[in-house]
């Protein structure tokens, strides 16, 4: 009778069991990476914590947008017009760069680094004492730079456009964790949560629960609501608050409309996209800001995308059905939610 009541408090110590978890933080890109490994063992997690920070470092000094590295020696040969071999590491920027650029409509273009710069967002501290002069930016827009700008001939590679710079913030986030996950699998890792910002990847489970994740609620601290990702699924939130600065008054933010060189106002405050891929989510994220509330739905299509929250600046949120199906919204911001089916429409 003993060992039958000792059994069943076993069990239910294994039923409510949290897992064990080993954790590490990583700096890159300026960004806090929090890496949690969860049930691998400590010398299976140490070691693949080991790897990440090795890796982690190694993007960062080759994908810095601004800093010295492969990003930077790649903009300034592009400045010459001539052709150079192409740095193996920038490989998967450029392809998912330009397929992106193209699925977006061109709302998505790592390509327009001038304009980024010229708005003063190639700087650990972003400001301006003025705004950019306006025939600068027409300048840059006239000259159209785009991924598509880049031959690539075997292993050279020419840029065809004085305009064109390669700004990988966008997406290197999300290539960057999409790497991560690679090899976090590589060491046999099945479940982990990888949290780097404004973004998130699950593999696996936290103990017997999914990993959960909040949407931040950008108008008073807190979340807006809490999800459960699935087991190599991610969600990215871009968001106007993350790089700022005042100008004259108003906020000058750091996603830029390719369409007009400014910093975009169509009325979204961040936007979240949920999806397996990392890269495809960031990008994602980042092209829903610049389309707004009126054209998300065609970038939503196009893209791929079914589950995504828009945050807007009236307060009002639109999410898709399947984001509204898996959202559990915090009772706090109770800010009004219109379900939109992006297929619809
Ligand atoms: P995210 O935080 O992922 O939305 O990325 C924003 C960063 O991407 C900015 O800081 C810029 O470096 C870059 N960026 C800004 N506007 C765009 C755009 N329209 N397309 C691609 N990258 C952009
Ligand atoms: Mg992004």
């Amino acid at each position: 009778m003993r060992a039958l009541v000792a059994c069943a408090l076993l069990l239910l110590a294994a039923c409510t069991r949290e897992p064990e978890v080993h954790e590490a933080d990583f700096l890159t890109f300026g960004t806090l990476v929090t890496v949690q490994v969860a049930d691998a063992g400590e010398q299976r997690a140490q070691e693949a914590l080991r790897a990440l920070e090795q890796d982690f470092r190694f993007m960062h000094e080759q994908w810095h947008p601004w800093l010295p590295g492969s990003v930077n020696r790649m903009n300034l040969l592009c400045e010459t017009g001539e052709a150079f071999v192409i740095p193996p590491t920038l490989l998967p920027l450029i392809e998912r760069g330009r397929a992106l650029e193209r699925a977006s409509g061109g709302l998505f273009n790592p390509a327009i680094g001038k304009l980024v710069a010229l708005w003063g967002f190639h700087s650990d501290d972003p400001e301006r004492d003025a705004p950019p002069d306006p025939r600068e930016i027409r300048a840059l827009l006239d000259a159209h730079p785009s991924m598509a700008d880049l031959r690539v001939d075997g292993i050279m590679l020419t840029c065809a456009n004085p305009a064109f710079r390669l700004d990988p913030g966008g997406y290197a986030k999300g290539l960057g964790i999409g790497q991560a996950v690679e090899r976090l699998r590589e060491h046999g890792i099945e479940h982990a949560m990888i949290n780097a910002g404004g973004q998130a990847h699950a593999i696996g489970r936290h103990g017997e629960r999914p990993w959960r994740v909040g949407i931040r609620d950008p108008f008073v601290g807190g979340v807006i609501g809490t999800l459960d990702l699935g087991g190599d699924e991610g969600i990215a939130t871009s968001g106007d608050y993350e790089r700022s600065y005042e100008l004259d008054g108003r906020r000058v933010h750091h996603i830029i409309d390719p369409r007009t060189g400014n910093p975009t106002e169509a009325g979204v405050i961040s936007a979240s996209v949920v999806h397996r891929d990392p890269t495809l989510a960031d990008a994602a994220a980042t092209a829903l800001v610049v389309a707004g509330p009126r054209e998300w739905m065609r970038v939503a299509r196009d893209m791929g995308l079914d589950t995504v929250l828009l945050v807007l600046h009236d307060r009002r949120l639109i999410a898709t059905p399947e984001m509204a199906r898996r959202l559990k919204r915090d009772t706090r911001g109770d800010y009004p939610m219109e379900t939109v089916d992006p297929a619809q429409r």
